[in-house]
């Protein structure tokens, strides 16, 4: 979002080196923290946020899930409260709403196209289903209660100035936390010139979209910059899907018909039914000469029989590690052009693949560009969030490539 406003983006899959210096006016750390436990969490986020802070950062962005995919444990409100002691900030902002995917917030309650959460595919996601759609009430169960609070659609629309009032009133109040509620572009405008001077801001992608602009009227960032064009790296392209969202399982069904598919079954791993081994060769061997799916999603019903008998963290665990060994042999034999499904399975994907820092390419959808490596020989890969995208996602994007 911040590359597609003309700001230049380095993303880094981990953190960075003590000695590693990066110039770029935004550097994104990557973690994959969402679902460890939330000391993990804290202290992952937290060295992260050290790197940026020493490096002069004027502000930090957390961003999280625009379904705020959490627990009642955590980790998005131990996450933040760590971030604002680091960031020195006494008012943070919670922003998921992501109108372009269908992701608003009114009256507090977050909503998945006009759905609460609650009630939305959300409730069944394999680690993280969300049975509550209030994000004072999820922030409560996170943090300290009573520290959350709320800026109302109206106050949103009186512009940035009153929003900036209401969170002076907050901080007089005691209040550390305030969700705000946005429908539209528009909305996610002011919030982001009321958020632009905070030193800590967090939510989902969709806010990043408003702060180049609001960089920009401070004169903190003068010029818009092209994102960096894809690469022609030749052969074909490996998607691998371990999300069992509801937009995953209609792109994986549409993108079967067309690629050499491989399905992974945990439990047939786990009873050693099949070597992982051997799927992974048909895998390089079909890559050859079509695109190649390797994919473990499934329904609701299947999901749930496999996490009944093998656990939920046991079959998530084997999923994540196949599709890593197996994007690391498809490497190995040269594939150049990954497409990858699911958060929690970019991010088993990108260490597996251990690819250093990306540039962003163009969007495909958005909120999903495409990446390059940085690298003698690039590689291109695209991490779409589970349920992001339309169903011909998967042929979308690498028709894009040249
Ligand atoms: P999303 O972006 O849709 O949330 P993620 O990749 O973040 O997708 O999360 C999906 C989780 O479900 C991953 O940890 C993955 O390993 C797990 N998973 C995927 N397929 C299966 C399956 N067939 N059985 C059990 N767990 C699965």
């Amino acid at each position: 979002m911040l590359a597609s406003r003309g700001m230049p983006v380095t993303l880094c899959l981990g953190t960075p080196g003590a000695e590693q210096e990066i110039e770029s006016p935004a550097v994104v750390i990557a973690l994959k923290i969402r679902t460890v436990p939330a000391d993990v969490a804290v202290r992952q986020a937290g060295k992260a946020a050290r790197w940026l802070i020493e490096r002069g950062a004027r502000q930090l962005y957390y961003k999280y899930c625009s379904t705020f995919d959490s627990t009642p444990r955590g980790n998005i409100g131990p996450v933040t409260e760590a971030l604002m002691r680091l960031a020195r900030c006494d008012l943070t902002v919670l922003v998921p709403a992501f109108p372009d995917n269908g992701r608003t917030v009114v009256d507090g309650q977050l909503l998945v196209n006009g759905t609460p959460l609650s009630e939305s595919p959300m409730r069944y996601h394999p680690l993280t289903p969300m049975s509550e759609s209030s994000l004072v009430t999820m922030m409560d169960a996170q943090t300290r209660a009573g520290t959350t609070t709320h800026v109302p659609l109206r106050t949103v629309r009186e512009g940035a100035a009153a929003i900036r009032a209401q969170f002076e009133q907050q901080r007089r109040d005691g209040f550390r936390f305030a969700a705000i509620d946005a429908e539209t572009n528009a909305d996610l405008d002011e919030v982001g010139e009321a958020c632009a001077d905070l030193r800590l801001v967090t939510g989902a992608a969709g806010l990043a979209g408003s702060l180049p602009s609001a960089l920009r009227r401070r004169s903190l960032m003068e010029t818009r910059h092209a994102i960096t064009e894809l690469p022609s790296v030749g052969g074909y392209a490996a998607v691998l899907a371990g999300s069992c969202s509801e937009a995953t399982r209609s792109q994986v069904r549409a993108f079967s018909d067309t690629a050499a598919s491989f399905v992974i079954d945990p439990l047939r791993i786990a009873n050693e039914e099949i070597d992982v081994a051997s799927l992974s060769g048909a895998a390089v061997a079909a890559a050859a000469s079509s695109h190649v799916i390797v994919y473990s999603t499934t329904d609701p019903e299947a999901l749930r029989r496999v996490q009944a008998e093998i656990g939920v963290a046991e079959s998530a665990a084997i999923v994540e590690s196949v599709l890593a060994a197996i994007a690391r042999d498809l490497a190995d034999a040269g594939v150049r052009k990954f497409v990858v499904a699911g958060g929690e399975t970019s991010g088993s994907v990108a260490a597996a693949l251990q690819l250093g820092e990306l540039a962003i390419g163009p969007q495909i959808d958005p909120g999903v560009p495409w990446m390059i490596s940085r690298s003698q020989q690039p590689t291109c890969l695209a991490f779409k969030s589970g349920n992001f995208g339309a169903v011909d996602f998967f042929e979308k994007a690498i028709g894009m490539l040249p």
